[in-house]
């Protein structure tokens, strides 16, 4: 394999390059970035067919639920919410074994590398059996999970989640919540099994996804935090945090704060952090999140889905705030609608054009897919997000003869990527070093999808 690959226009660190030439070691990390190469120079050099962007970070997934996407839109109780999708939810989860959760994860991961992901975080809480019994190993499902993502190729950060309790102020789990529930000894126990199962590929990576306030003490959620750091001290941290403004009412009738607050008054929380669904907050929350560094996990589709509601993203830039984006339940697989429902719904709110942008920075896709790439890359622990030395080789070549492109350069190119059409423009994706898109299609697609389409009839008709 060549560890060689030369794009005559791409989006370096500082801009737009024209006639780069890339250069990765055998483990998958850029040594050489070069612009203006000479053409006597590119003697058996892979070529790029279009313009090359940095692959970008998938920062939030429940894998199993790409399985039920498209099963809870029918309207039937008129009180529809969060609440009870969370039911169709629960029952669907409780038939999944874990061949099932590998075969949907694999699909899953196929999808989002064919889209422009590089990287996926896996928000993971389906541990043990139906009931709650352990499987032989505690760390079963986790590892199914993972072997999935190195199956299809697709780098991951792993979180298995500490979920021990039904509601704010230790409530018990309900019966379908027994497979999620861990103590932190127990997450503990997951979060290193997984690491050695996969500690030779530089393309996993073990973090710890405390689920939310309502799910654990503050006991454990020290404990597990502290385990973590002691065995890995920049792995990421992921929590669900105020999705929901009955989560955020409930929270504040057990502790009198509101859920930001009490994370903050309580935790030293930094840039390893990522909170998920940082959706309602006051100022003075979404300030702290802004100037502790840690990333703030938007998922546009899941939270439109939902009916969530929409993330203060305007004053968040404003306080140079980080964020990244993630697909959650994955309603859609593609990084182009998540960032595009990310504008529009400022657009919508505030009845303005090109809000995700800067006097410096004036194109919104460009601002967005770079933003999220690396606000993305840092929430998974990863040294990506930009096409630079030092950094992961996760890129993604655009497909240049496209008619979306015809004629764009620059910037602009970022600008049709994200706001013309729904065609998908992504090409060639490399992950590591490795090719695992060419043309458009990954090399295990049929059997991976064949799969997933035996084990969706055989989940669906029990
Ligand atoms: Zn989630």
């Amino acid at each position: 394999m060549t560890n060689r690959l030369y794009a005559k226009t791409a989006l370096l660190a500082d801009g737009w390059a024209r006639d780069v030439l890339l250069e990765w070691d055998a483990r998958g990390r850029l040594t050489n970035v070069s612009k203006n190469t000479a053409a006597d120079d590119l003697a058996n050099v892979d070529q790029a067919t279009g313009p090359v962007i940095p692959g970008m970070s998938n920062l939030h997934s429940h894998a199993f639920q790409r399985a039920m996407a498209g099963l809870a839109e029918r309207m039937g109780d008129p009180r529809d919410s969060f609440w009870t999708w969370r039911e169709v939810m629960y029952s669907f989860l409780a038939r999944i074994t874990p061949d099932d959760a590998h075969a949907i994860a694999a699909q899953l991961y196929m999808e989002c590398l064919k889209r422009g992901y590089t990287a996926i975080g896996e928000f993971h809480y389906l541990h043990h059996a139906p009931g709650g019994a352990h499987y032989d190993d505690i760390a079963e499902m986790s590892k199914q999970v993972v072997g999935a993502a190195t199956e299809i190729g697709l780098g991951i950060t792993h979180l298995p989640v500490l979920y021990a309790f039904g509601g704010f102020g230790e409530q018990p789990l309900g019966e379908a919540q027994q497979r999620f529930k861990n103590d932190a000894d127990g997450i503990l126990e997951i979060i290193q099994a997984t690491s050695r199962a996969f500690a030779d590929n530089p393309d996993v990576r073990v973090g710890l996804a405390p689920h939310s306030l309502r799910a654990v003490n503050k006991a454990m959620l020290v404990k597990a935090v502290s385990g973590l750091h002691g065995m890995t001290d920049d792995a990421p941290v992921h929590i669900h945090i105020a999705e929901q403004i009955k989560e955020v009412d409930d929270c504040i009738t057990w502790s009198g704060s509101r859920p930001v607050d009490w994370l903050y008054d309580h935790m030293d929380v930094d840039a390893r952090w990522c909170l998920i669904h940082a959706t309602h907050l006051t100022d003075g929350e979404c300030d702290r999140i802004a100037a502790s560094k840690a990333v703030a996990g938007i998922c546009p589709t899941t939270e439109g889905n939902l009916g969530d509601g929409l993330f203060p993203m305007l004053r968040f830039r404003e306080k140079q705030g980080v964020w990244g984006v993630g697909s959650d339940s994955h309603v859609s697989q593609c990084p182009v609608e998540e960032l595009r429902l990310l504008e529009y719904g400022q657009r919508l709110l505030h009845r303005r054009r090109n809000l995700i942008a800067s006097e410096e920075r004036a194109s919104v896709g460009a601002t967005l897919w770079g933003e999220a790439a690396l606000g993305g890359a840092q929430a998974l622990g990863r040294e990506a997000g930009e096409l630079a030395v030092g950094k992961r080789a996760d890129l993604v070549v655009l497909n240049g003869d496209h008619v979306n492109l015809a004629g764009r350069e620059g910037d602009t190119i970022l600008d049709a990527l994200v706001f013309a059409g729904n065609e998908c423009l992504v090409r060639d994706v490399m992950v590591g070093g490795n090719w695992r898109i060419r043309a458009g299609h990954h090399t295990q697609e049929d059997a991976i999808r064949d799969r997933y389409k035996s084990t969706l009839a055989k989940l669906l008709a029990e």
